[in-house]
């Protein structure tokens, strides 16, 4: 998948190299390609914003620079435009994106960009939250993290990125690793009996309780929807749903 970026800061995208995201680019699997606005401004002071029609605090980015290091780039695909007006980022989202050939994914600073960058662009805005950053770089990097997921080698064989918190549709299970003691705390028995039932019904029941107590919306959906769960889980679930 190839993935552009249109900023004012592309060192802020050394993350993108480390771990499972820098393996994806090494096995050809992800392609990032980062381009600086600022080096496509034709303002003799390099600059790339200017103060807001109509009057205000902050500084608008200006058309110019962004559209050229778009179109000269041959930047295409699906646009996204970071920004804390746009749709919220969902799972459902992010593996869509993840099903795309290419994206672009434009940054803004300051007050943001001018509108009709985004009409240009054809540009969907997506929000991270509601709580507003001081640019669209970490939400950019939030997108990108959660959607290379999705693609198939990004995570190691063994792991799905549908079998953790959330999407499983409970919060996930405490884990451990060795030692098995430590500062006093024992890891729960359970977990070294060996005995795989035992063992997964001891993690739906962690699950469902964590769910039930942090997130009840997400508790209600889960007991909303239609799953198939043995004899066993039922019962442990009834637990959680009678009080
Ligand atoms: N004036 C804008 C507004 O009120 O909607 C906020 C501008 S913000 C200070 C600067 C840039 O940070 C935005 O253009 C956007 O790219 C990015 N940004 C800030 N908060 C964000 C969020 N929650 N999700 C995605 N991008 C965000």
């Amino acid at each position: 998948m190839k993935i552009n970026i249109l900023t004012l800061f592309p060192e802020m995208f050394t993350p993108l190299r480390e771990s499972m995201l820098g393996r994806a680019v090494d096995n050809g699997i992800l392609e990032f390609n980062i381009v600086n606005i600022r080096d496509y401004t034709q303002d003799k002071h390099r600059r790339v914003d200017d103060t807001p029609y109509g009057g205000g605090a902050g500084m608008v980015m200006a058309v110019q620079p962004i559209i050229d290091a778009y179109r000269e780039n041959g930047f295409g695909g699906r646009s996204l435009y970071m920004s804390p007006r746009g749709e919220v980022l969902n799972a459902s989202l992010a593996e869509e994106l993840a099903a795309e050939e290419e994206i672009t994914i434009l940054c803004g600073h300051y007050e943001g960009v001018d509108q009709r960058v985004l009409e240009l662009m054809n540009a969907e805005e997506v929000s991270i939250g509601d709580y507003v950053l001081t640019g669209g770089e970490l939400p950019a990097m939030v997108l990108i993290d959660t959607l290379a997921r999705f693609i198939e080698g990004v995570l190691a064989s063994e792991e799905s990125a549908m079998d953790e918190s959330i999407y499983s549709g409970l919060l996930e299970y405490p884990h451990y690793t060795k030692p098995r003691e430590t500062e006093g705390m024992e890891v729960p028995e359970v977990l070294l009996s060996g005995n795989h039932q035992m063992i997964d019904l001891w993690r739906f029941e962690e699950a469902v309780k964590l769910t039930a107590e942090r997130r009840p919306d997400l508790f209600e959906k889960f007991v909303s929807e239609e799953r198939e769960l043995s004899k066993k889980e039922k019962e442990i679930l009834a637990k959680y749903t009678n009080h």
